[in-house]
C-alpha cells in the first residue's frame, strides 16, 4: 500500500523492517532519492523541521565526499578505498568518482543497513572492481576478515579508509576511535583516513541538527572540532586540515577560503578532514 513501498517501485519486497526510519534511508530521502519508505520520509521531515536546509547539508556532505575521493585518487595516487557507512547509491558514488580518475581503482562499500547491499548489488552488477558488504564499523575485525574485502583490497598497499557522514555522530556511547584504530592499524603505510562529522562550535543550527537526529533516529550528536580531530588518531591532517565541508577543498589548498561569516549557518554544520599515515 501507499507508504510501504519505495517511491516508483510498487512491486518491491523488502526483507527488513520498514516501520522504523534508518539513517541510510532518511539520508536518501534528504538527498532526493527514491530508496526510502514512509517512516523514513517522516524522519526526513523532522530534519527539515529543525533545519530547513537539511537537504543542502546532505548535498554539501556528498559533494565533500566526492572532492575527498578526487583528491585521494588524483593527488595522493590512492587506488583502493574502504568506504564504511557508504549509504545508498546516489548521484555520484565513491567508485564512480575514483574510477573516473583511475579506471583500475578498487572500492569496497561497507554498511550495516541491509538495504544498502540490496541496492548496491544492482548498481555493481557490471563492475568487478567494486563490491558491497553488510558489516558494522563497531565490529572492525569482521570487516578485516571478510573474504570479499580481502578479495578486492590488498592490505599490503596503501588505501583510503573512509568514515564519511557516520562515525561519531551516530555513535555516542561507544568507542568510535578504537574501531577506526583497528582498521587503520591493518592498513599499509601511505594510507589515508577520510572523515566527515557534525561539528559543534556553539551555533544554534548545529544544536538543531542534533535535536532532529535525536527526535527522528535517536542519535546523531554534534561534536567539537577538538573532539572530531581525535578521531584521526593523532595522524597529521593534510591541508587544509579539519574545516567545514562547504569550504573544504583538499585538491586546492591555496584556494581563497571564505570567511565563516560568508557561509550560511547550514554550511557551518558538517566538518571534513583527511589524515595521512606515514
Ligand atoms: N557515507 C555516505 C555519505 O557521506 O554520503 C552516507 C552517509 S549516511 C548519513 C550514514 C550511513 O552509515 C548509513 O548508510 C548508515 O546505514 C551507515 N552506518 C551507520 N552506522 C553504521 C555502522 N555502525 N556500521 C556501518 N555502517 C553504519
Amino acid at each position: 500500500t501507499e507508504g510501504t513501498t519505495p517511491v516508483g517501485d510498487p512491486g518491491y519486497k523488502p526483507d527488513f523492517d520498514i516501520s522504523q526510519p534508518t539513517i541510510a534511508r532518511v539520508y536518501d530521502a534528504l538527498l532526493g532519492g527514491k530508496d526510502n519508505f514512509a517512516a523514513d520520509r517522516v524522519g526526513a521531515d523532522i530534519y527539515l523541521k529543525h533545519v530547513p536546509e537539511a537537504g543542502k547539508v546532505a548535498l554539501d556532505n556528498r559533494a565533500g565526499l566526492v572532492r575527498g575521493v578526487q583528491y585521494l585518487a588524483r593527488k595522493a595516487g590512492i587506488d583502493q578505498f574502504l568506504d564504511i557507512g557508504s549509504g545508498l547509491p546516489t548521484v555520484k558514488n565513491t567508485h564512480e568518482a575514483a574510477q573516473e580518475i583511475n579506471p583500475d581503482a578498487k572500492v569496497v562499500y561497507v554498511d550495516n543497513d541491509p538495504i544498502v547491499l540490496a541496492h548496491g548489488r544492482a548498481l555493481l552488477a557490471t563492475n568487478e572492481s567494486t563490491t558491497v558488504i553488510t558489516a558494522d564499523l563497531r565490529r572492525p575485525e569482521e570487516i578485516l576478515a571478510d573474504d570479499e574485502v580481502r578479495r578486492v583490497l590488498d592490505f599490503d598497499r596503501p588505501m583510503a579508509l573512509m568514515v564519511v557522514g557516520l562515525h561519531m555522530h551516530f555513535h555516542d556511547d561507544e568507542q568510535p576511535d578504537e574501531w577506526v584504530r583497528t582498521l587503520m592499524d591493518a592498513t599499509a603505510p601511505g594510507s589515508y583516513l577520510f572523515i566527515t562529522d557534525f561539528g559543534d562550535t556553539g551555533e544554534p543550527h548545529q544544536k538543531a541538527i542534533e535535536r532532529a537526529g535525536l527526535e527522528s533516529l535517536g542519535n546523531g550528536w554534534v561534536r567539537t572540532p577538538e573532539r572530531i580531530e581525535q578521531h584521526f588518531l593523532g595522524l597529521p591532517l593534510i591541508p587544509p586540515g579539519l574545516d567545514f565541508v562547504s569550504r573544504w577543498f583538499p585538491e586546492e589548498p591555496d584556494r581563497r577560503v571564505p570567511e565563516l561569516t560568508e557561509l550560511e549557518p547550514y554550511q557551518r554544520i558538517m566538518m571534513a578532514g583527511i589524515a595521512y599515515k606515514a
